[in-house]
């Protein structure tokens, strides 16, 4: 039999404080990493060992699959059983499946090949209006409760992707369309669970038996129609706790606001409000790099405090291409491997789904193992109707044969600016395929044995193993020992959609959350070619000061090779190696840079290098200054 004191072992005084407070409303309002997930998992089990709520009766609400199972399995590790944790949308669709006389219908695969349909009919400008754009748009109406009666006027200073007449029409065609059909799509699910609410006193009085007790997660991403279920679940009822943190919140675009969590204090009466303070993920070093946003970030301000130990300086690194810069992953991630660090506790984030087919690409051909969650590149419909497509080809030309069909699906070379992130993907999905196609024709092989190819190379079992490749959005809530912030960069992060004040201000939150999901190491790197360049945040990132203290500082520290610093990074392998430490405990990255471009001459020199100090001087030192004499000798021959 689980005990409280079970349950609440090992929490600080202030998460105590919150898994104790198992009646009335409760808000807590923390940074990333300082244990939220932690303490509801763990006051839920609590509410349920102290005999306050029925397992049963408790509803949990996070926002992803993963994320609802991860909470299941966290409380019965501590001996729970029987506690809901679901979704938004696994939460309606299964209340309205149990208490509704209507059967809720078909749910609409996907929008885009309805709403297709519809965009054909346009008139010709926008016709070739990627479908994507559409469907984005309605869920911007339906997440915030506007009906197509309504979206004209409520547009306000929102701009639609065709004119608003038009999208209107639009809108109200994919409504009826879908009705007629007897379907329904996501929101159609939130808001017929709402109605029921609303409208059937039976269906509320059965519900309010079963639940009492309501939790959400990450509430700092609620949006309106969600928060009308919450409020409609709650009826006057007060049992609710939320958690969340406003410089996470990073789905603005789908009508989400960190308002809810901001203004429960204000809204519901009586509420505990919790502060969380420590941190008990990152080290100082990545939390220094994370909180250099916190100016910018706006909100509740919060400063993340450390509680574990130094670990290496975050890295921060320009290269001239891509391939410079997958290679240089490539070989960090060897590297953190060599050292111990598991490839699943390596995570490379970025900011669009079709990026992982450059690291998919990149770790393939290192033969070093990958995960991609979520929208991995054979897993999307691009690439499987290729596939199929070239399943039973014995055509030998295959890049011609690629290139018909790729164009056939409407690939064209130079896709125009302003598409949408799905029709970006589907673009340069195809457009992969034209060219894994003329690397492979040697006029010899057959269509299919391509597709076998590319399947060999790219497929990812089930149970797949190996460094985590996702995207920011997916990285929310979790945390890995080594983080790679690839293409740091103007147009990338921010993206170039992103014009509005506000919009740049999400994609910040974006870069703050992907920095924060680091244990131990971390890394941004962009590339600089004179078309492209540097993300605005890298200057965010950089601490403001005084030439010296930038020159001392590790993230504006020379990264650039040299001789002398290769070879203080060859002794520096050994030397660890030697010792069984890892290489950043015998000096920092940054100390190491320093080092070299000092080009110290004796102890006292060395001494003077910030990151050195007496124990390291005497450990080290005459083993440093003779590899940088030699190194040096070498250098100016
Ligand atoms: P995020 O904002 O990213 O969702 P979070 O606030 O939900 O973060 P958790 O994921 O709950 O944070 O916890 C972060 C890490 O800190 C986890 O590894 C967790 O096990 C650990 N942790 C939380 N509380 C404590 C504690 N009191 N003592 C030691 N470790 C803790
Ligand atoms: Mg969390």
């Amino acid at each position: 039999m689980t005990t409280p004191g079970d349950v609440l072992a090992g929490l600080n005084d202030d998460q105590r404080h919150a898994a104790e407070a198992v009646r009335g409303p409760v808000c807590i309002l923390a940074g990333a990493g300082s244990g939220k997930t932690t303490t509801i998992v763990r006051r839920i089990a609590h509410q349920v060992a102290s005999g306050a709520f029925g397992a049963g009766e408790i509803l949990a609400v996070t926002f992803t699959d993963k994320a609802a199972g991860e909470m299941r399995g966290r409380l019965a590790a501590l001996g729970i059983e029987g506690v809901r944790a679901r979704t938004f949308h696994s939460a309606a669709l299964a209340q309205v499946r149990a208490l509704s006389d209507e059967p809720p219908g078909q749910i609409l695969p996907s929008k885009g090949v309805a709403l297709r349909q519809i965009a054909n009919t346009l008139p010709k400008p926008y016709r070739f209006r990627p479908a994507a754009d559409l469907a984005a748009e309605i869920e911007w109406a339906k997440n915030r409760r506007i009906t197509p009666e309504r979206y004209e006027a409520a547009l306000a200073g929102h701009e639609p992707p065709i004119p608003a007449d038009l999208m209107v029409n639009v809108y109200r065609r994919y409504e009826r369309g879908k009705s007629d059909r007897g379907l329904v799509d996501f929101e159609d699910l939130l808001e017929r669970a709402i109605v029921m609410f609303q409208t059937d006193d039976d269906a509320r009085e059965r519900f309010a038996a079963r639940y009492r007790a309501f939790t959400v997660d990450e509430y700092q991403d609620v949006n309106l129609l969600q928060e009308t279920l919450l409020r409609a679940w709650l009826g006057e009822r007060d049992d609710l706790c939320v958690v969340g943190d406003d410089y996470q919140s990073i789905y603005g675009f789908t009508g989400a606001s960190p308002e809810y969590l901001l203004d429960m204090p204000a809204r519901i009466a009586r509420t505990k409000v919790v502060r969380l303070e420590a941190n008990y993920r990152s080290t100082p070093q990545v939390l220094e790099l994370a909180n250099r946003l916190v100016p910018s970030l706006g909100g509740a301000r919060k400063v993340l405090r450390a509680t574990r130990g130094d670990g290496p300086e975050p890295v921060l690194r320009m290269f001239s291409s891509d391939a410079d810069e997958a290679a240089w992953l490539v070989e960090r991630v060897r590297a953190l491997h060599d050292d111990g660090v598991a490839y699943e506790d390596v995570a490379v984030l970025y900011r669009v789904n079709f990026r992982s087919e450059d690291y998919e690409q990149a770790f393939a051909d290192a033969g070093i193992p990958f995960q991609v969650r979520d929208g991995a590149f054979l897993t999307r419909q691009t690439a499987r109707r290729m596939l199929t497509a070239l399943a039973r080809s014995d055509a030998t030309d295959v890049a011609a044969l690629v290139r018909r069909l790729a164009e056939r699906a409407g690939w064209v070379e130079e896709p125009p600016d302003g598409l949408g992130e799905q029709e970006l993907t589907r673009q340069n999905d195809l457009g992969r395929f034209v060219r894994l196609a003329e690397e492979f024709d040697d006029g010899t092989r057959t269509g299919a044995d391509f597709a076998r190819d590319v399947e060999a190379r790219f497929g990812t079992g089930e149970d797949a193993r190996g460094v985590n490749l996702l995207t920011l959005h997916r990285a929310k809530g979790l945390e890995f020992e080594a983080v790679f912030l690839p293409r740091v960069e103007e147009g990338e992060l921010p993206f170039r959609r992103a014009k509005s004040p506000d919009a740049i201000a999400e994609e910040r939150r974006l870069l703050y959350v992907g920095i924060t999901r680091a244990k131990t190491h971390v890394a941004l790197s962009w590339v600089a070619d004179g078309r492209r360049k540097g993300s605005r945040f890298v200057g965010e990132l950089r601490p403001a000061g005084d030439g010296a203290a930038a020159r001392r500082d590790p993230v504006a520290a020379p990264v650039a090779g040299g001789p002398v610093l290769d070879a203080l990074k060859a002794w520096r392998r050994a030397r660890a190696g030697d010792d069984g430490v890892p290489a950043y405990v015998v000096f920092h990255d940054a100390t190491l840079a320093a080092i070299a471009a000092r080009r110290p001459r004796d102890l006292a020199d060395l001494a003077s290098v910030s990151g050195v100090g007496p124990a390291k001087l005497q450990r080290y030192g005459d083993e440093v200054l003779g590899v940088v004499t030699r190194a040096a000798d070498g250098d100016e021959r």
